[in-house]
């Protein structure tokens, strides 16, 4: 990073986005120590080349500038010991893509950037808003908080879009970025342990977009429209978003429901802003392939529609998956989280039948009970998604839906979410397997 250049810069956290981190600063001539509270790790650094130093002992007035991992505590639950030393000694603490802001201002200010954020849906819109711009034809880099570090990507350019997925505590750490476009969806309790109360965590994201040459933002929560408006009375370019917005999403099979009507519309504005013509970006919607384990279906030469909803780790989430369809044969369960499925009692009506998995079974067959809902305690996921086929394909339904949305967390039986929506993805594929051998 030129911008760096003969700068002295502490990097802590040496996971991926430390490491670009690291080797961006390297190259572009800054005076780099790196380091990570895991020794193993540090090793390994120091292994590849490179330039670790123990910051433990480091006199931090002799820094211009720290850099911290996402995650690594500022406040709260207590301020890490590299933010206390940076702190006292009056040294910026930055993150990866402020690096990459300033990089972005010294070789090319013209240079597209794209910054999502939002407590809901960053993901799915990064990457939808991506794929526009890619059918669109344009030279696009898609990083930051969803797959690679954003000093991992290729340097800014003029002819060259940067769209960057950017949680809170990213932001919080770029202080200075200036998108070209700055999308803020949605804003709801999330995160708190680290930015202490809603009105911090709500004016870290306004100062993303607030700083953007055109903001889109949501109007469906409260928080979200209200910043909308001081965004409009303060002069900026704001375009706002809602799930109620009426956009022809037939055919756009990867963004069904209200919530995807908020990421789609906001990647409409993005393009609209970017000179993409609405045409263009409609197509895209329709061949947007969505990402994996959201609402994301597994295509089979079986009846029922399987929709691998995985990453629903809560009831929030699997509210969003039920709001999407008619009626559904309901595959759930896992690690309960506080509250259960009480949320979802409202949209019980669409649900079938249920098919228990994991840890949460007797729980949740209890909130069934007693709420009328047909259900089976299937245990894993293979007996529950063939239970959940079987029935779907013996219904008289036009198209019937199996939707596993877990409203749990994963690791009772599972890795992690993807882990458990690769299990789903292979109990359809072995049924479908099964059905074409016969
Ligand atoms: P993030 O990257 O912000 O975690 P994702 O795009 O990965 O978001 O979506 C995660 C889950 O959040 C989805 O499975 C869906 O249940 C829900 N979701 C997606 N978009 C929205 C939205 N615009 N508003 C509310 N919930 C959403």
């Amino acid at each position: 990073a030129t911008a760096f250049k003969g700068r002295r810069v502490a990097v802590f956290g040496l996971g991926g986005s430390g490491r670009a981190t690291v080797k961006s600063l390297v190259a572009g001539g800054a005076d780099v120590t790196a380091f990570d509270d895991s020794p193993e790790t540090v090793a390994k650094a120091a292994a590849d080349g490179l330039p670790t130093g123990d910051l433990r002992a480091a006199d931090f007035a002799g820094f211009d500038s720290l850099v911290l991992a996402p995650g690594v505590p500022l406040t709260h639950p207590a301020p890490h010991w590299t933010v206390e030393k940076a702190t006292a000694a009056g040294v910026e603490i930055i993150g990866d893509i402020e690096i990459f802001g300033r990089e972005r201002a010294a070789i090319a200010p013209a240079a597209p950037l794209v910054a999502i954020t939002g407590t809901n849906g960053k993901s799915t819109t990064t990457a939808l808003i991506a794929h526009v711009l890619r059918e669109a034809g344009r030279d696009v880099q898609m990083g930051g908080n969803i797959g690679v570090a954003i000093l991992d990507l290729a340097p800014p350019a003029a002819d060259r879009v940067h769209v960057v997925e950017c949680s809170s505590y990213q932001i919080d750490l770029a202080p200075g970025l200036k998108p070209t476009v700055g999308v803020m969806l949605n804003l709801s309790e999330d995160h708190l342990e680290r930015h202490g109360t809603m009105a911090n965590y709500a004016a870290i994201k306004e100062r993303l977009v607030a700083a953007s040459d055109v903001a889109v933002v949501g109007r469906d929560d409260s928080i979200s429209s209200a910043m909308a408006a001081r965004l409009t009375a303060a002069g900026g370019h704001v375009v706002e978003i809602s799930e109620r917005d009426r956009l022809d999403l037939s055919g756009a099979r990867a963004l069904r429901g209200a919530h995807n009507t908020q990421n789609a519309s906001a990647a409409l504005a993005t393009a609209r802003a970017l000179g993409v013509s609405d045409e263009t970006t409609f197509a895209a919607f329709r061949s947007f392939p969505g990402l994996a384990h959201r609402m994301e279906e597994i295509p089979t030469s079986l009846r029922p529609v399987f929709i691998n909803d995985s990453k629903a780790t809560n009831a929030d989430s699997a509210e969003k998956a039920l709001a999407s369809f008619e009626r559904v044969f309901w595959i759930l369960g896992g690690k309960p989280k506080t509250g259960g499925i009480e949320a979802l009692v409202p949209f019980f009506g669409k649900v079938t039948k249920a098919y228990l998995i994991g840890e949460a079974s007797a729980a949740f067959a209890e909130t069934l009970a007693k709420h009328g809902v047909a259900f089976d305690e299937l245990g894993t996921i293979e007996r529950a998604t063939a239970a959940a086929a079987a029935d779907a394909e013996a219904s008289g339904e036009a198209e019937p839906v199996v939707l596993f949305s877990p409203a749990c967390a994963s690791f009772d039986q599972f890795r992690s979410f993807e882990h458990r929506g690769e299990a789903f993805r292979s109990a359809v594929k072995a049924l479908d397997a099964a059905r074409l051998a016969s």
